[in-house]
């Protein structure tokens, strides 16, 4: 049947790395080149506080001073998500999961679907660099699409080079002093997720401080082998 959902092929990708490592940006083009849908757990937590749920209110503090939302809203968060019938395609996980007990949790919601993770993809930067990479970021308002005040400029000054909008963002948590804080939390808890997946042999590592379309290249050419 034309288009009939095939479980068996829909892969379940993650992006690993530090805050301002790209995550996000590499999970858009994956969504764009391999029609796989973006789960970013941040968004999803942003998207809680400004709807002001019982969620979002306790997230709010935490996400403000870098640290690491509770496992259980986050898993909450998440599972809902994956069970919508969208996900069905493929999903790239980009921010998710932070902490070991959120990836053994992940392994058993996919496991009760006959699914496991495909490829955990870790974008190796350089620490030092994410600061200034971070504190100059911000978005299209429209479409989510990033840019860099210096090293992603949109062709037109002020307009989205995606979609055309005009409004641009940034996040309240993206200041040089809540940064710390988040490689911090990012070296204590989600790190060594790297070796969780090594064990598990799905593991591949990617240098992600080269320029943007060269990393997507990479990563577009690992997915495609791993989906093959
Ligand atoms: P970044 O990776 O650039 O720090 P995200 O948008 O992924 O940005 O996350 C922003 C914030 O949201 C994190 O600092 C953290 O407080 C919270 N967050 C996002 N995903 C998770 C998660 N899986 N577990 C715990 N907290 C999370
Ligand atoms: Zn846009």
């Amino acid at each position: 049947m034309e288009g009939a959902y095939s479980p068996a092929r829909a892969p379940v990708l993650i992006l690993l790395g530090p805050p301002g490592a790209g995550k996000g940006t590499q999970a858009r083009m994956l969504e764009e080149r391999f029609g796989l849908v973006q789960l970013s757990t941040g968004d999803m937590l942003r998207a809680a506080v400004a709807a002001g749920s019982k969620a979002g209110t306790e997230a709010k503090a935490v996400m403000e001073a870098g640290g690491l939302v509770s496992d259980r809203i986050v898993l909450d968060i998440l599972a809902d998500r994956l069970s919508q019938p969208d996900c069905a395609k493929g999903v790239v996980l980009d921010g998710f999961p932070r902490t070991t007990g959120q990836a053994k949790a992940l392994d058993a919601l996919l496991a009760e679907a006959g699914q496991q993770v495909d490829t955990a993809i870790a974008l190796e930067v350089d620490d030092v660099k994410m600061v200034t990479r971070i504190a100059g970021r911000y978005t299209c308002a429209g479409c989510g699409e990033g840019y860099h005040d210096s090293f992603k400029v949109p062709k037109v000054e002020g307009t989205c080079d995606h979609c055309g909008g005009r409004e641009m963002k940034r996040r309240a948590d993206d200041n040089a002093k809540t940064v710390m804080s988040r490689l911090d939390a990012y070296h204590a808890q989600t790190a060594p997720l790297i070796e969780y997946y090594a064990e598990k042999g799905t593991l591949k590592r990617v240098d992600a401080m080269g320029p943007i379309e060269e990393i997507s290249g990479q990563i577009a050419r690992l997915v495609a082998a791993a989906t093959a």
